[in-house]
């Protein structure tokens, strides 16, 4: 037997912004294919003009482009099976369609959409394969299976427009072997006689995907549990056209669930709980509405794709970060479960945390000389380096270097009230403190850790204070509230200049 070679492919449809989900579905399918030395295609499955929706192609290649999901063959760099986009298809779909008519397993449909909708009205509240098209009610309806060849022919002579609807089997077991769930079997009547190619000349979801995973090789079709419903019929067409040998095999993925469990995650989960459920912000184009993106909130793509691939897949072990590399060398469908698989927004920032503390300070001084550069501020590289190395183990998203560490580039313009209150009281006692902290700390001239801790020792057992008494209304003074690390940090950081200047400031700001 000819080795199977291994073709996987990623086949959004460009009708909006592509959710966590699909992209956790384009990185299984991508870290099967690299496992097993196979290829990955990006198909863009635009054949429904009504749902097209402008920028969502670029914004789908550009989010998976983000998380390090690479392509073998696509719209940009073609190969051997192209063209990749399948309204550049178009033309070859029409011929499939009528090749399974010719064979009398689908015909012309030439029913209106009133007639349609009373078909609908009839069958409503009786059987439901009344309501549908199918073995059950096709013979009543307008098409070439009920009527007489000659007036089918002129019809379609006429120029009428038509529908080609698949024939479904009456009372037939039609098995899905899927790799993750195993024998699905489902009943034919329980199926409809779904459009092929419709009245607008453009092919339906359900041919155009059979034909090209047909065309393009594709060996493993791996997508979300949505599709399963669609698969028994995927399965008729591919025995219909004869393609039954080379089939794919199958593996639909478990859904995304809600923080609760309760239900699909959607982006209205998002919204209310405050966590993106889109790789990238996206601007509806339409009504200009913003949803925010795992990008733009400050997660590294590392950090997301490691958070994803658990969404459903686990190592069989206890480790939890793994590189894209040893997610492509541990992964196997096998690993993957059956049941949904709760969304953690949490889980999601921890996983963010763990990558932070692991860079280096080095790879980190970008992202907060951003944050200076809008603010016109200018510090060398290894004074951000540092100030990174006193904060990040407090910052889980990357705008949490900058929330963690301003204090270290400007001064607090402002002091916390309710710190204040609890700090800087009662007033005359701690002004006074400070002010005597300021006229001795001054001669400290060795601004170097000990020094200063042993200085700050002495002064203390002097005013027979306790350490807190001292240090937190100058944390007060440098940070302006209750923020930040080790004051002794904050001090040699800062510098001594910067540090007696701070409290000399509050000194003048606050009460005395
Ligand atoms: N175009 C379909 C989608 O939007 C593809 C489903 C499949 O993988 O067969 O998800």
């Amino acid at each position: 037997m000819a080795e199977l070679k291994i073709r996987v492919r990623f086949a959004p449809s460009p009708t909006g912004p592509l959710h966590i989900g699909g992209v956790r579905t384009a990185l299984y399918n991508y870290l099967f294919a690299r496992k097993l030395g196979g290829k990955m295609i990006l198909r863009i499955e635009d054949t429904d003009q009504n749902r097209y929706v402008d920028g969502a192609e670029k914004y789908i290649t550009e989010s998976l482009d983000w998380c390090g999901i690479q392509f073998d063959e696509d719209i940009v760099k073609g190969g051997p099976y192209g063209p990749y986009r399948q309204s550049e298809r178009k033309s070859i779909y029409l011929d499939y369609a009528k090749e399974l008519v010719d064979k009398g397993y689908a015909y012309y449909a030439f029913d209106t959409p009133e007639e349609l909708d009373e078909m609908r009205e009839r069958g409503k509240d009786k059987d439901v394969h009344l309501s549908q098209y199918g073995p059950f009610t096709r013979l009543g309806l307008k098409n070439s299976l009920s009527l007489p060849a000659d007036e089918v022919r002129q019809r379609l002579a006429s120029g009428e427009t038509y529908v080609i609807r698949i024939r479904i089997p009456e009372n037939e077991e039609i098995h899905v072997n899927d790799l993750i769930r195993g024998d699905v079997v489902v009943q034919s009547s329980s199926l409809d006689d779904k459009v092929l190619f419709k009245s607008d000349g453009w092919p339906t979801y359900h041919l155009a995907n059979i034909v090209d995973d047909h065309l393009m090789e594709i060996s493993h079709v791996i997508r979300g549990e949505e599709w399963l419903p669609s698969a028994p019929l995927h399965v008729l067409l591919y025995r219909y056209f004869g393609w039954g040998e080379s089939m794919p095999k199958f593996a639909h993925l478990p859904l995304l669930l809600k923080p609760d469990g309760n239900g699909k995650l959607s982006k209205r989960d998002g919204d209310r709980l405050g966590f993106p459920v889109f790789p990238l912000q996206w601007t509806d184009p339409v009504t200009k509405d913003i949803s925010s993106g795992y990008r733009e909130s400050g997660y590294f793509p590392e950090a997301f794709v490691n958070m994803l691939a658990f969404l459903g897949w686990n190592p069989g072990s206890e480790q939890e970060l793994f590189t894209m590399d040893e997610l492509i060398h541990e992964f196997s469908l096998d690993r993957v479960g059956k049941h949904g698989s709760k969304f953690d927004p949490e889980k999601a920032r921890w996983y963010n945390h763990q990558y932070l503390v692991k860079k280096p300070e080095f790879e980190l001084v970008g992202f907060l000389k951003r944050e200076l550069e809008k603010r016109a501020l200018h510090f060398e590289d290894r004074y951000v380096a540092s100030v990174i190395h006193l904060i990040k183990d407090r910052a889980n998203l990357i705008p949490d270097l900058w929330k963690n560490s301003w204090f270290f580039f400007v001064p607090p313009e402002t002091y916390d009230e309710p710190f204040v209150l609890k700090v800087w009281s009662p007033v005359p006692v701690v002004s006074g403190l400070l002010v005597s902290f300021l006229e001795e700390v001054k001669h400290v001239v060795d601004w170097e850790h000990d020094p200063l801790h042993s200085f700050i020792q002495d002064f203390i057992t002097g005013k027979n204070i306790k350490m807190g008494q001292l240090m937190t209304p100058l944390r007060l003074l440098m940070v302006g509230n209750n923020q930040g690390p080790g004051i002794m940090d904050i001090a040699i950081t800062l510098g001594r200049e910067e540090f007696l200047k701070r409290i000399e400031t509050g000194l003048k700001k606050l009460p005395r």
